[in-house]
């Protein structure tokens, strides 16, 4: 018989996980499927790890792994994955908004032969800024990368084994998982449903971090920003040789005029604008070189009772 794993990366969820996992045997008892339940602790510092190995000590389905320390919600997901055993994994969040009720459409998608099922949210109940500035990034991002990837669409979503070992065959270790759900390709399914609400606990994104990730997505997916800043640097060149024969026409023609505070500023300033633009993309490369050279594990793992999947 079919197993199919649950993997749920958890940081300070301590109010959810049993709420969590009450309402995921509910739907998973209805599937013709052995199932097993894997939870991520990435790094917690309230009971989410007590509430886990609670679980754990009933329950011979409730897999954990615990991480030495905070490794983000793509290491944990990312552990979790090299772990489970099933011949499918759903990959959904511990907070109650990727709602248990869709596992069974999921499996449906995957019994129909899809490898990857995914649960698109709407944007209700969003901030307007947040659903405005989403909606612009992902013009953004799908005009300048390869890369499809779509609104709403994030990391709730059922992977066949085939996808899921496409996805561990991934070892980069600036991990965007939307990206790398997109570029992995195989057949794609994808269900709508209501967005929900957290209730417990506050969302782990600041402001900040939302907009880092968003850097992540465009640089992990091209080097199309290096181009634009050649291209750019190009463009400068050309208007700035335009008007120095310009000028210099001009000063032949008439001598030197008034002494061109206003033109030389405006160069200064626009030049150098551009190169510290330049130079940041630049380096932002740089540092993801940086980091792969590393080579560093994606995560450390503190205890857990299973061992990597060894492929049979
Ligand atoms: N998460 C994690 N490590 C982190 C941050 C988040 O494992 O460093 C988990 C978190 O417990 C939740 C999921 O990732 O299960 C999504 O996090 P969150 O709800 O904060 O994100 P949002 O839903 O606001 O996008
Ligand atoms: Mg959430």
């Amino acid at each position: 018989m079919k197993l199919i794993s649950i993997v749920i990366p958890a940081f300070n969820e301590e109010a959810n996980i049993a709420s969590m996992y009450a309402k995921l045997v509910k739907e998973l008892e209805e599937l013709p499927y052995r199932y097993e339940i894997m939870f991520i602790n990435d790094g917690s510092s309230d009971g989410t790890l007590q509430e886990i190995l609670k679980l754990a000590a009933v329950h011979d389905t409730v897999k954990y792994i615990s991480l030495t320390r905070n490794f983000g919600k793509e290491s944990a997901m990312l552990a979790g994955l090299k772990r489970i055993k099933g011949d499918a994994a759903i990959v959904m969040d511990s907070d109650l908004q990727h709602p248990p009720t869709l596992i069974g459409e999921m499996v449906k998608g995957y019994e129909e032969g899809f490898n990857q099922v995914v649960a698109r949210r709407s944007r209700t109940g969003d901030s307007k800024i947040r659903s405005l500035f989403s909606s612009l990034y992902y013009k953004l991002i799908n005009s300048i990368t390869d890369v499809d990837l779509q609104d709403g669409e994030g990391d709730f979503r059922l992977l066949s084994r085939k996808a899921i070992n496409a996805i561990l065959a991934l070892s980069e270790s600036n991990r965007f998982s939307k990206g790398l759900f997109s570029w992995i390709g195989l057949s794609k399914k994808t269900i709508n449903y209501e967005n929900v609400l957290r209730t417990d606990g506050d969302s782990k994104w600041s402001f900040n971090s939302l907009v880092n990730y968003g850097i992540d997505g465009i640089i992990s997916f091209n080097m199309k920003p290096l181009r634009v800043c050649f291209y750019t640097g190009f463009l400068v060149l050309f208007l700035s040789l335009i008007y120095i024969f310009f000028t210099l026409y001009n000063i032949l023609r008439e001598g030197i005029g008034a002494p061109g505070y206003f033109t030389t500023i405006t160069a200064i300033l626009l030049l150098g604008g551009i190169q510290l633009i330049s130079l940041g993309v630049i380096g932002e490369y740089i540092g993801r070189i940086y980091n792969e050279t590393k080579q560093r594990p994606h995560f450390l793992v503190d205890i857990s009772n299973v061992d990597e999947y060894d492929e049979p």
